[in-house]
């Protein structure tokens, strides 16, 4: 299983060190609470839990690390196959 992090940012720019609490709401959404330290501010996000589903790595994407998918294409290339970008 792999996943692709969610990004966080502060409305100052910076990136949170430290996610205080992920929790779920009673309107199926995924809430993320978290801390940034540059401008001491709490801040919330809210996810839908159709959203996050949205935002998953698909499962080739997730069993394939991107070195191997490259190395596929490069060989396919190399026998006149065209890949996908
Ligand atoms: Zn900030």
């Amino acid at each position: 299983m792999s996943y692709r992090a969610i990004p966080l940012s502060c409305y100052c720019g910076e990136r949170p060190d430290r996610i205080l609490e992920v929790g779920l709401t009673s309107e199926q959404t995924m809430v993320i609470h978290y801390w940034c330290a540059a401008c001491s501010r709490v801040l919330f996000v809210t996810k839908g839990l159709d959203e996050c589903v949205q935002h998953c790595p698909t499962r080739d994407e997730a069993d394939t690390p991107p070195q191997v998918v490259a190395d596929d294409a490069r060989f396919l290339q190399s026998m006149g196959i065209a890949t996908p970008e």
